[in-house]
């Protein structure tokens, strides 16, 4: 068996130098935007300098059309839209349809630990604006009772959304994810199979060479704690150094328990590699607020996919990977 793998791969590689990308040569080109309230750099590989550019400009395109119909800040939204017609049912996009329905499977699936309906509480925290504070504890915990992903109504046939009245749907957790799968669809539509993304963090790439993505230490951002090698995927990163604010020593950051309505402590970061974007997003989101035990469960449901999980024990740092995310380490 042996010989045979090693024949395989070395003709496999010799294919790849042979193709007509390799012969051609190609041109890599590369641009960087604000968009979804971050910086998104796209890099694209394409037989002549015309097809880069229309491959970027087909990029950017998608992801800013994404943001207008999703983003939670922009008031004409299709979000902001179903937000402000709640009960609605308010028509949708088939785009935002196919978001709003996968996040809500996705809720489901976390048994509510992702859930795309904190966005009320994530505001009673100051965490969409920058106005920080501690909620008073009975208004938080009448928006945790209003929240949920079962007080979103998804009508198939008719492609509307209802919202229950006080939902405050909130794509932050996953909407990068999905343009970023978005946009590699596009890219690839054209014919365009070797392209990088880095989008606020999260980095997507198709190719046929191995990448090494090195994730920073929470605290220090020029240290790196690991370091995962692939040739195509995403590596998305939830942290608590993101959006936070502290108060008598205590750090609360972005990212809230809908159970409790309280923003998840003792956890510095997770990190998700997985094939589609999308995935790598909202799981990196799930186990930020699950962690590694009822993580590993969650996981089991995603065959390829690698986590890591940097947890605060008192005042130390621990580092746990799953057998996925160690494959990923070894170059
Ligand atoms: P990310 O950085 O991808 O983990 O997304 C974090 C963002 O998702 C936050 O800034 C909130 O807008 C939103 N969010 C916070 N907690 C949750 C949660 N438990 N489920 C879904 N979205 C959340
Ligand atoms: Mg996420």
């Amino acid at each position: 068996m042996r010989p045979l793998g090693h024949l395989l791969l070395a003709s496999a590689l010799s294919c790849a130098a042979w193709s007509p990308t390799a012969l051609a040569g190609g041109v890599t080109a590369s641009r960087v935007e604000y968009v979804m309230g971050t910086m998104l750099e796209v890099q694209v590989h394409a037989a002549d300098s015309l097809w880069a550019a229309a491959a970027l400009n087909t990029a950017f395109a998608e992801v800013h059309r994404l943001d207008s119909l999703l983003s939670n800040y922009r008031e004409d939204s299709e979000i902001s839209r179903m937000i402000r017609h709640a009960p609605g049912p308010v028509p949708v996009n088939e785009t935002t349809f196919t978001f709003v329905k996968r996040t809500v499977e996705f809720a489901a699936l976390t048994g509510g630990a992702f859930d795309p309906t904190v966005g009320a509480v994530v505001a009673l925290w100051g965490f969409d604006s920058g106005n920080y504070r501690i909620p008073d504890q009975a208004v938080l915990q009448d928006a945790v009772g209003r929240a949920g992903y079962k007080h979103i109504h998804l009508d198939t046939a008719a492609q509307t959304i209802a919202l229950e009245p006080g939902v405050r749907f909130d794509p932050g957790a996953s909407g990068k994810g999905f343009a970023l799968a978005r946009a590699g669809a596009k890219l690839r539509a054209m014919g365009v199979s070797e392209f990088y993304f880095d989008f606020g963090g999260q980095v997507y790439r198709e190719g046929t060479d191995t990448v090494g993505i090195a994730i920073r230490d929470p605290r220090f951002d020029s240290v790196s704690v690991s370091e995962v090698f692939f040739t195509t995927g995403s590596v998305a990163t939830s942290g608590d150094y993101e959006r936070y604010f502290e108060r008598n020593g205590k750090r609360y950051a972005h990212i809230i328990d809908p159970r409790s309505g309280f923003p998840v402590a003792d956890r510095y970061a997770v990190s998700v590699y997985a094939e589609d974007p999308w995935i790598a997003d909202a799981l990196s989101t799930a186990l930020f607020v699950l962690g590694p035990n009822a993580g590993s469960e969650l996981l089991a449901c995603f065959p390829g996919v690698g986590a890591l999980y940097i947890e605060r024990s008192g005042e130390a740092t621990r580092v746990e990977r799953d057998s996925l995310w160690q494959r990923l380490e070894i170059q």
